[in-house]
């Protein structure tokens, strides 16, 4: 790993000199140059100062005895998955989609159906390098200098530096996984079942809400060896196996990635659930960065809103990542049925491991489990509504059973209620002192003002 570290340093240097040309730069606040984005939200973006870091995408080191490894801010999962299964390790959370980078599930909130163990990716992190605004690098670990930073980094979504360098926990993986899928029709029944099934030995847990009398608890387990193995990168869709499959089994990689192949569910918007469809795509084109491309393509020219307006009906998108205390799970689920009523919903337990890590923007209460409730998909009604009507209940119902959102998406949040929810006066003090001079956008600023 010599000549990785060799090249970091390299690629270090050569971000030094792009720093000091910058310097003379004008005053446009600092942006991220990146290949790929998993942000929702349409943006008013104003004129910034991009920043190349795109060749900051190398896995630098693994560890397998002590259990992490390092691994550039700009490398995506899919990269990092593939170079750590050789050596028998994963990352302890992986989130769903390929092109999520370490960096952005750092700076942004990650899940996957190891956190009811593992917590969220911040849970798995153990040190990172942060490029300040003003151009140093400095380390962060939860017991150096930089230890407000360590906390303070999660949820700061690029805003108060960019991590360069992670180094993250890693575990032990088998070859395949076995996946159990348990049908409920009761939604206080299937919560559960999920918090029961957090206190067993599943190695991954996750759910899927299909309806009021629908939901499947998915558990799965490594394993070494697979009587069959199922593949759904292709002709078959792995949401609807979930009904129909009391066991599966699937190589390691391909459980990881079980959800890309179908952006969830989500492909359907794009007909690639068309078996004709299907076919003209390919495997290689059946993946989360094909449909990101279209979705934003659409988002652009407006065309799922034009042909909605022609049937006489009014759009939202409502694309959202909520988590929600595992006690008022049911009350959560009954208000998106009554309230919003997109349907299937992804569930997904997370507890942060102890000791509990106090990370300051995304703060989640000690030693409670919580459930993620996902839902993505566009919400048509008959009568006008103001901007964001939708988005606004459910940002309401998260605050009031005492939950937290994730902040990849639109928000609406006033001033007043983003302050209590995320913290704002803690982040004010790490603005002040990691970016004085304001050189990057503030998180109201960004998450809420897409600026
Ligand atoms: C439709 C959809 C589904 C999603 N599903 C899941 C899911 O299933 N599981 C899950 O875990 N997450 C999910 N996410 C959330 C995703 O993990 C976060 O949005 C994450 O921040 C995206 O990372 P990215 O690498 O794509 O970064 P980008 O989308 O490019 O950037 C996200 C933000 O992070 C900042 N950022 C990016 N890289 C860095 C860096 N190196 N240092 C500092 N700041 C940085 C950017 O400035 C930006 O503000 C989903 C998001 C969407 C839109």
């Amino acid at each position: 790993m010599d000549t990785e570290a060799t090249g970091h340093a390299a690629r270090r240097a050569a971000l030094a000199a792009q720093l000091r040309a910058r310097a003379k730069g004008g005053a446009a606040p600092l942006g991220l140059g990146k290949q790929s984005s998993n942000l929702f939200r349409d943006r008013h973006e104003g004129a910034k100062q991009r920043l190349d870091l795109s060749d900051f995408c190398h896995v630098l080191a693994i560890d397998t005895a002590e259990g992490w490894v390092d691994v550039e801010g700009l490398t995506s999962y899919e990269t990092l998955v593939a170079q750590t299964l050789p050596h028998g390790v994963m990352p302890a959370v992986v989130p769903q989609l390929k092109t999520i980078t370490v960096g952005g599930a750092a700076a942004g909130v990650g899940i996957e159906a190891t956190s009811h163990r593992w917590g969220l990716v911040h849970d798995t992190l153990l040190e990172f390098d942060v490029l300040l605004p003003d151009g140093q690098i400095v380390n962060c670990r939860p017991d150096n200098a930089q230890r407000d930073l360590f906390f303070g980094f999660p949820n700061s979504y690029g805003t108060l530096g960019y991590a360069l360098r992670l180094r993250l926990r890693t575990l032990p993986a088998k070859p395949c996984v076995k996946v159990a899928h348990l049908p409920h029709a009761d939604p206080a029944a299937f919560f559960s079942a999920l918090e029961a099934a957090c206190q067993h030995e599943a190695d991954f847990v996750d759910g899927v809400v299909f309806g009021p009398r629908q939901q499947v608890l998915n558990t799965a387990c490594f394993v070494d060896e697979a009587p069959w193995l199922s593949d759904y990168s292709d002709r078959h869709i792995y949401y609807r196996s979930l009904p129909d499959k009391p066991v599966d089994y699937l190589r390691v990689q391909d459980y990881l990635w079980r959800w890309d192949t179908d952006w969830f569910w989500c492909s359907k918007n794009v007909y690639a659930q068309n078996p004709l469809v299907r076919r003209l795509l390919g495997p290689s084109r059946l993946n989360s960065r094909t449909y990101t491309r279209i979705m934003r393509w659409n988002a652009r020219w407006g065309i799922t809103r034009r042909l909605a307006r022609l049937r006489g009906l009014h759009t939202e998108s409502v694309i959202q990542d909520v988590d929600i205390p595992v006690a008022q799970a049911p009350q959560f689920l009954a208000f998106l049925l009554r309230e919003i009523g997109i349907l299937p919903i992804w569930v997904c337990p997370v507890r942060a491991p102890l000791p509990q890590a106090p990370f300051t923007l995304f703060p989640l209460t000690p030693d409670t489990r919580y459930v993620n409730f996902g839902f993505w998909d566009v919400v048509e009604s008959r009568q006008p509504h103001a901007a964001g009507h939708f988005n606004r209940l459910v940002e309401h119902e998260v605050m009031r059973l005492g939950g937290i959102k994730s902040l990849y998406s639109e928000s609406y949040f006033t001033p007043e209620e983003f302050g209590q929810a995320y913290a704002m006066a803690q982040y004010q003090a790490l603005k002040a002192k990691y970016d004085p001079a304001g050189r990057m956008l503030g998180l109201y600023e960004k998450c809420v003002l897409r600026a």
